[in-house]
């Protein structure tokens, strides 16, 4: 890990009040100490923590991705049912989700147009719309 990646995990930890410990600060250099946007499954992050050879778990993964969803710090989008993915982006924008590799890329948000929605039900709020654009090729 850089200066320059650590800061930028210690930064993105603290400006949403999450106390940078050493687990959680060497997870959110792998997350945004590039400075770039992207999507990680707990497995695929697990798969570069044990290529930098730090000693984190699995289940530590999943519960440290859960953590800073609810500090705001991810937005999770659920594929299937089953399959989470974590987004650094957390403002809205659309999805691909390429089926034969199971990644998910942004799609270009300027080039959709959601002109209506049903009306949530009596006694509920909509708390977020995603837009999963599933592909194939061709
Ligand atoms: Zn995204």
């Amino acid at each position: 890990m850089t200066t320059a990646e650590m800061t930028r995990a210690t930064d993105w930890l603290t400006g949403a009040g999450v106390r940078p410990t050493r687990q959680r600060t060497a997870l959110a250099s792998l997350l945004v100490g590039d400075g770039n946007h992207r999507h990680v499954t707990a497995e695929s992050l697990f798969s570069a923590v044990q290529e930098r050879g730090d000693p984190v778990s699995l289940a530590t993964i999943y519960n440290t991705l859960r953590a800073f969803c609810q500090a705001g710090l991810l937005h999770e989008i659920t594929v299937d049912g089953s399959k989470s993915y974590f987004d650094t982006n957390t403002g809205d924008h659309p999805h691909f989700y390429w089926e034969d590799s199971g990644l998910l890329t942004d799609a270009p948000a300027d080039q959709l147009k959601i002109t209506h929605i049903p009306d949530a039900p009596t006694g509920a709020e909509i708390a977020s719309v995603d837009v999963v654009i599933r592909l194939r090729r061709k």
